[in-house]
């Protein structure tokens, strides 16, 4: 459902990645770990339309992202395609970046009624289906301010879930919370990990974690793929001496 093929990305001089393969199939729940700037928020930063590309091609649900067909010939996205290509899509960002003017329902029902076109009423109830999921149904009418960093960062999720989209981004969605709040954001991911349909992608330095959801875990360093396998491959025999260095440093 996503396909990077030889993608090339660069901040002036910086290769961040350089010439990254990568693929994830449709329901595939893959964690993405790796040292600080070795390209990892990039890569989501990328396929949600956030950041652009300098040579190669990403598929996302079947079509190019970053490119488009006019008249038989691709040429690069217009705003209307990337605007399509990002409805399959939700990301959770580390800051919960919620609307702050915003009551939490109506955080939840802008995009759906702006972007999918719902009526209010149908975006109110689908707010409701997804605070419920998240365990949040009574924190409707508050301001994002009036709740803990885990309740916003899983409103956030609930915001991102509530566009229905294939595929679900976070990066590093617990990683600017306190200790005691990490176990009900990742509760709430976790239970996410169990819809099949469900495609994720998850930047994460929880390493227990990232060992209990995922399918496969991608060792990412210097914008490339180093190493990738399931979990009980890649934590207990890795095989490349960066991958060794990393996960020591880290566990
Ligand atoms: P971390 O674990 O610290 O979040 P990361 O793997 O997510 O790291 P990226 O954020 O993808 O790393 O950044 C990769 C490299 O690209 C870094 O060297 C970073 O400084 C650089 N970079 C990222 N965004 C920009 C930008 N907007 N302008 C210039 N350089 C950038
Ligand atoms: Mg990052």
């Amino acid at each position: 459902i996503i396909k990077l093929e030889k993608v090339v990305k660069r901040f002036g001089d910086t290769t961040v990645l350089n010439e990254l393969d990568f693929e994830v199939q449709p329901g595939e729940k893959v964690t993405i770990i790796g040292p600080s700037g070795s390209g990892k928020s990039t890569v989501l930063r990328i396929l949600m339309t956030l950041e652009g590309i300098d040579s190669g091609m990403i598929y996302v649900a079947g079509q190019p992202l970053w490119h488009e067909y006019k008249n038989d010939a691709l040429v690069p996205a217009g705003e209307a395609h990337l605007r399509n290509m990002r409805k399959h899509m939700g990301m959770v960002f580390q800051q919960f970046n919620l609307f702050p003017h915003m009551t939490v329902r109506r955080n939840i029902t802008e995009a759906p009624v702006h972007v999918l076109g719902l009526s209010k009423h149908e975006a109110r109830q689908r707010a409701e289906e997804y605070l419920e999921l998240v365990g949040l149904a009574d924190q409707a009418d508050k301001f994002p301010r009036q709740l803990s960093g885990g309740q916003q960062q899983r409103v956030a999720i609930a915001r991102a879930l509530a566009m229905r989209p294939r595929i679900m981004l976070f990066d590093e969605p617990t990683s600017a919370l306190d200790p005691e709040l990490v176990g009900e954001v990742l509760s709430v991911i976790q239970r996410l990990s169990q819809e099949h349909d469900l495609t994720m992608l998850l930047v994460t330095h929880e390493m227990q974690f990232a060992q209990q959801i995922s399918d496969r875990v991608c060792f990412f360093d210097k914008g490339v793929i180093v190493e990738q396998g399931t979990p009980e491959t890649l934590f207990a025999n890795p095989v490349e001496p960066r991958t060794r260095e990393f996960l020591k440093g880290v566990t």
